[in-house]
């Protein structure tokens, strides 16, 4: 079992998708280890994604992860984090294939509604960022 930390983003939620991408992630064989709804401020934002601080579209994200509540979910499943990514498809919406949450929820580039750690390490920083060990079991 892996674990992967994915985040339904302000846009979904705001667009009453959560249930939906919830329902998504079960029927894929995910479980929901940990779960909890956050409105982030632009300061946790920018802590979240501090690897990108240096992109020119950073500002613009970390002001759009504080736009509204999100929810963050430990994921676990076998081989988690490569399989969310894969469920989530390409980071453009517009780019992701048939069938992938992007695709369905997504609106834009920046608006693309899911969020998964992309490696082992960045999954136990964000896995760490948002859940105790206790919440984790
Ligand atoms: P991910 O791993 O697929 O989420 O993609 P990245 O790590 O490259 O980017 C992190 C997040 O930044 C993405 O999920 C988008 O919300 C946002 N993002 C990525 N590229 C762009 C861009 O070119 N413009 C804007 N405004 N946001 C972007």
């Amino acid at each position: 079992m892996e674990r992967t930390l994915a985040i339904i983003k302000p846009d979904a939620v705001a667009a009453r998708s959560t249930g939906s991408i919830l329902q998504r992630a079960e029927a894929a064989g995910f479980s929901i280890v940990a779960m909890r709804l956050v409105w982030l401020s632009k300061t946790d934002a920018e802590g979240f994604y501090a690897v990108h601080r240096e992109r020119p579209f950073f500002s613009d994200l970390t002001t759009f992860m504080s736009s509204g509540p999100s929810v963050v979910l430990a994921l676990a499943a076998p081989d988690a984090i490569k399989r969310w990514r894969a469920l989530m498809g390409a980071t453009d919406p517009a780019q992701a294939e048939e069938g992938c949450l992007r695709r369905e929820f997504g609106r834009s580039i920046e608006n693309n509604a899911t969020h998964g750690s992309d490696g082992s390490e960045t999954a136990a920083f964000e896995l760490n960022y948002f859940f105790r060990g206790l919440e984790l079991g």
